[in-house]
């Protein structure tokens, strides 16, 4: 076989765009790779039997504060200005997640809901975002009680099943992913654009694939017998090495999916369980494109751990070990002349695909010919 000019591994959306990036800007010929069946990585998405787009490894929301790369993806899709929701099911009710001034006035009688509102405003101001953890230092009666009840309520029994580790354990950018909010904003994010790809992202990944000098062959695992001239590796860094140094953990998840024969099943795209069941949270995709049907589509989350050959990864589990046994593989590849690796399983990295797809570019996007 002939040498590949430029070979990617997995079309996900560091995948393609690596791959959209030297076919136009470098004008170079790439073949890109996936083991899989079907593009789009984790983010593919298709249309079941009743027009809803089903997200098949759980939901996906766009969303950046970060115009170049929104420009980026605005040039091959269109978007449905969706913002993104979740409530969480707390003492019964359900509240806005992130836990905010709506949150605490929901669960609380106003006497002391005004009084806690009024120590977050004093301590943080409004509009401020404040991790669990920050807020659990405070020294201030009420906000210890209310510091801790969201601690056990939404956070500790939710990050145990899906990390299955110690809260002490887990990394504090984790749980800053989802601060206590200062505010009335009921969104999941605040970022500027957020959307779903009107099409689907599989729409979406197809389009940034679609240039004359992109070939892309699927069910193809990346073998060591490929010949190419420069490799980027968006698969498990671990893999690719034979897991010399031993595997690289993850967290996975099952997901159960449940087609029910009536319109709507729950009051937003998605709902925590932080205290209640296995699972962690359930999706109704039909929100995402306001799809239209008299049936309705959900998946259940049940977290697990990643098991080679039975189930995918999803999350690199970041803690100082596996990044330390992350940074030994890394150290292998750059004796390596032209091997890049990129993505949430390259870098290991617990990467938004934003922050995805702005790694390739900043690497990339500079350097054209
Ligand atoms: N989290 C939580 N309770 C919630 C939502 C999130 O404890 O109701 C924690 C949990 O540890 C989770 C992390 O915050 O893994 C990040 O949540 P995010 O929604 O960003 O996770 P993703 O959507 O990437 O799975």
């Amino acid at each position: 076989m002939a040498k590949i000019k430029n070979l990617i591994v997995g079309c996900g959306f560091s995948g393609v765009t690596v791959a959209r990036k030297i076919a136009e800007d470098f004008g170079e010929k790439v073949v890109v790779i996936d083991a899989r069946e079907h593009i789009a990585g984790n983010c593919y998405d298709y249309w079941d039997g009743n027009r809803i787009c089903v997200h098949r490894y759980g939901t996906h929301i766009f969303h950046t504060n970060l115009k170049e790369i929104w420009d980026f993806v605005s040039r091959f899709t269109k978007w449905y200005p969706y913002q993104h929701k979740v409530k969480g099911l707390i003492d019964g009710q359900l509240v806005p997640i992130p836990f905010n001034l709506n949150a605490l006035h929901q669960l609380f009688p106003e006497s002391i809901s005004s009084r806690m509102e009024l120590c977050l405003l004093e301590k943080f101001g409004f509009n401020k975002k404040v991790s669990i953890l920050d807020l659990q230092k405070v020294k201030n009666k009420d906000l210890n009680f209310l510091a801790e009840y969201i601690y056990q309520k939404v956070f500790l029994e939710y990050t145990t099943k899906q990390w299955a580790m110690k809260l002490d354990e887990i990394d504090s950018s984790v749980l800053g992913r989802v601060p206590v909010y200062v505010s009335r904003d009921d969104r999941y994010f605040q970022d500027k654009y957020q959307g779903i790809p009107l099409e689907g992202y599989t729409k979406l990944i197809s389009k940034i694939l679609d240039h004359p000098n992109i070939d892309v062959r699927l069910s193809t695992p990346f073998s060591k017998s490929m010949e190419y001239e420069r490799l980027f590796y968006t698969g498990a860094i671990d893999e690719f090495f034979d897991y010399r140094f031993g595997q690289l953990p993850y967290r996975s998840i099952k997901l159960d999916f449940i087609e029910f024969p009536f319109s709507r099943f729950q009051d937003a795209a998605v709902i925590n369980y932080p205290c209640n069941y296995d699972f962690t949270r359930i999706g109704e995709y039909k929100w995402f494109l306001n799809n239209q049907s008299d049936k309705t589509v959900v998946s259940y989350e049940y977290p697990e751990s990643f098991v080679l050959g039975e189930n995918e990864r999803y999350y690199p589990i970041i803690k100082d070990k596996n990044v330390e046994l992350y940074n030994r593989y890394l150290d292998l590849a750059k004796d390596i002349p032209n091997i890049y690796f990129l993505g949430r399983l390259g870098d290991y990295k617990y990467y938004d695909i934003d922050k995805a797809i702005e790694r390739v570019i900043k690497v990339f996007g500079k350097r054209k010919k």
